[in-house]
C-alpha cells in the first residue's frame, strides 16, 4: 500500500502482557473440521484459523489441522488417528439435529460409550424455543444427547452444547464415577497420560463464546503448560511488511536468538507483530522485544490488546467526551460500519453520510459546485469540504471524509485509479492528504477506510 499519510506522535499504549498458565508437560493439539460444505469451498473455514489463533496465544501449539466431509467414515477414521497422537483433540461441527450431523453419534460408539439424554440440555432447548416463540421440532431433542462421562459445555447462543471427553488407556475415569472402558485400539499407542476430546458445534456465534468461557478453563484446569508463556501482539497501520521487518528485524535478532519467537502477520492496512517467548525469562524477553519495536515504529502502532482501530477510536472518543461524523464516497460506507460495529458507537457517531453524486455532496454536505468544477469530485478542496460539511452539518468535533477512484475504469493520467482523498475537520483545522491504493474494489476500500481511520486516530489524540 502507497500512503502518503505522514507518521504523527500517536501517544503509546501501556503494554499488555498476559503470563498464561504452567505445569509439568507440553501439549500436543490436533483440529478436526468437519463439514462437506467446507470440502465445496461453500462455507471458508474461519474456526481453522480462530481456534488456532487463540490456542497459540495461549501457548499451545496446534500440530496438526484437518477438514473432512460429514462422513461417517472419514470422520472415525481421523478422530482415531489425531487421538493416537494428541492430548487434546477438538472437532467442530456435526452436532445439530440434521441427518448430516453425526459426529456425536460417532465419537460415541468409536470411544464405546453409550449416549443418554440429558435433562438440563432439553430444558435449554425446550426454552431456546420457547423464547422465541416458535414450536420445538422433535429432531433437536437429539441434541440433548450426551455420551457417558462427558461433561455438557453449555451453550447460550444455541441449541446444540458441546462436548468434552476424557480418555485414558485403560478405561476412561468419568465425571460421575461410572466406568466407560475406551477399547485399547483407539489409544495406540498406548499413552500414559490422559487424553482429552472436544467437540464444537459448527456455527461460528456458538463456538468462539463456548471456546473462551468453557474451553479454556477446561484446558488451563486439565492440560496445563509445561512452563510459563507470555505473548505480546502490537498491531500497527501505515507500514508495509517488509518496512516493519527491516526496521526491527535485526534488532530483535539477538532476542530471537534468546529464545524470544518473532512473526509478522499482514493484513490490508495492518501488520501485527507478535512477540511470544516460554520459560521463566520469558516476560523479561518480551519487554526488552517490545522496547525495540516501539522505539522503530511506534507511532504506528495503533494496538497492544489486539484490538481493531476502529475499536481503538471509539474508546478514545468515549473518553474524551468527542463525537464524529463521517462522508464518504468511494468507501461506500465501510468506515461507518465499522465505528458502528464497535460495541458503544452511538456514544460517539453522530452521522455516516455516503454522499456519491456529485449533486449529493453539494446537498448534504454543502460542497461548492465551483469546486466540483474546478477540482473534481477525487481532490483535495472536495475532500476539504465534504469533512467541513459533515462537520458543519452534524456539529460533531471531528469529521472525516473520503473521495476517491475504486476502479477498474474511471482513472485518468493524473488521477489513476487507486487514487483517493482523506479530509479530515475539527474546529482547530481541516485538511486532506492524498493517497494511493490500486489494489481491487474491495481491497481498494479496506484500505481507503484503514488509513482514514489512522488519521483520524492521530489526530485525536493530537487533540488530546
Ligand atoms: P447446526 O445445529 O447449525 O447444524 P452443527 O454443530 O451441526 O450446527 P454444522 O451443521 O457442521 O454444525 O455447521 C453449521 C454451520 O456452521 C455451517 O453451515 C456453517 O455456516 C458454520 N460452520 C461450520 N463449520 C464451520 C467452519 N469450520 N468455519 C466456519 N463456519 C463453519
Amino acid at each position: 500500500m502507497t500512503a502518503l499519510l505522514r507518521p504523527g506522535t500517536g501517544a503509546i499504549r501501556a503494554c499488555h502482557l498476559t503470563i498464561r498458565h504452567t505445569n509439568s508437560r507440553p501439549v500436543n493439539v490436533e483440529l478436526i473440521n468437519t463439514g462437506t460444505e467446507l470440502m465445496l469451498g461453500r462455507v471458508l473455514n474461519t474456526h481453522q484459523q480462530w481456534i488456532c489463533h487463540r490456542l497459540a496465544d495461549l501457548g499451545y501449539t496446534v500440530a496438526r489441522q484437518v477438514a473432512v466431509p460429514d462422513t461417517g467414515h472419514d470422520i472415525e477414521q481421523t478422530v482415531r488417528e489425531a487421538l493416537s497422537r494428541a492430548d487434546l483433540v477438538i472437532t467442530t461441527g456435526g452436532l445439530g439435529p440434521t441427518s448430516d450431523d453425526i459426529t456425536r453419534d460417532l465419537i460415541a460408539k468409536l470411544l464405546g460409550r453409550k449416549l443418554h439424554e440429558d435433562a438440563a440440555i432439553v430444558k435449554h432447548i425446550e426454552s431456546f424455543f420457547k423464547a422465541r416463540n416458535r414450536p420445538m421440532p422433535a429432531s433437536t431433542r437429539v441434541q440433548a444427547l450426551v455420551p457417558e462421562g462427558a461433561i455438557v459445555l453449555h451453550n447460550p447462543n444455541g441449541t446444540a452444547p458441546g462436548l468434552g471427553m476424557r480418555i485414558e488407556d485403560r478405561g476412561s475415569r468419568i465425571e460421575d464415577g461410572k466406568a466407560a472402558p475406551t477399547p485399547s485400539s483407539i489409544l495406540h499407542p498406548p499413552s500414559s497420560t490422559p487424553k482429552w476430546l472436544v467437540m464444537l458445534p459448527g456455527p461460528p456465534r456458538e463456538l468462539r463464546p463456548m471456546f473462551n468461557d468453557t474451553v479454556v478453563p477446561l484446558l488451563q484446569r486439565e492440560l496445563p503448560l509445561t512452563e510459563p508463556f507470555v505473548c505480546l501482539t502490537l498491531r500497527t497501520t501505515g507500514i508495509g511488511e517488509s518496512v516493519v521487518e527491516e526496521k526491527i528485524g535485526a534488532q530483535l535478532k539477538p532476542l530471537v536468538e534468546r529464545g524470544l519467537d518473532l512473526g509478522y502477520c499482514a493484513r490490508v492496512g495492518q501488520v501485527d507483530v507478535r512477540l511470544a517467548a516460554r520459560g521463566q525469562r520469558g516476560t523479561e524477553l518480551i519487554r526488552e522485544g517490545e522496547v525495540i519495536v516501539r522505539a522503530a515504529v511506534g507511532s504506528h502502532i495503533f494496538s497492544s490488546n489486539e484490538e481493531d482501530i476502529e475499536s481503538v477510536i471509539v474508546q478514545l472518543l468515549t473518553a474524551h467526551k468527542q463525537t464524529l461524523a463521517i462522508a464518504e464516497s468511494c468507501t461506500g460506507g465501510n468506515i461507518t460500519h465499522r465505528i458502528t460495529n464497535v460495541p458503544g458507537a452511538s456514544a460517539v457517531l453522530l452521522a455516516g453520510l455516503v454522499t456519491y453524486a456529485n449533486e449529493a455532496k453539494e446537498k448534504f454536505l454543502g460542497v461548492r459546485r465551483t469546486t466540483l468544477d474546478a477540482h473534481g469530485a477525487v481532490s483535495e478542496a472536495t475532500a476539504r469540504e465534504m469533512a467541513d460539511g459533515a462537520r458543519r452539518e452534524t456539529g460533531a468535533d471531528f469529521a472525516i471524509s473520503v473521495t476517491g477512484i475504486a476502479g477498474p475504469s474511471g482513472g485518468t493520467t493524473s488521477k489513476p485509479a487507486g487514487t483517493a482523498f482523506i479530509g479530515f475537520a475539527s474546529a482547530m483545522e481541516t485538511l486532506a492528504v492524498k493517497v494511493f491504493n490500486p489494489y481491487d474494489r474491495e481491497t481498494f476500500k479496506q484500505a481507503t477506510s484503514q488509513q482514514a481511520l489512522e488519521l483520524l486516530r492521530r489526530k485525536v489524540l493530537a487533540a488530546g
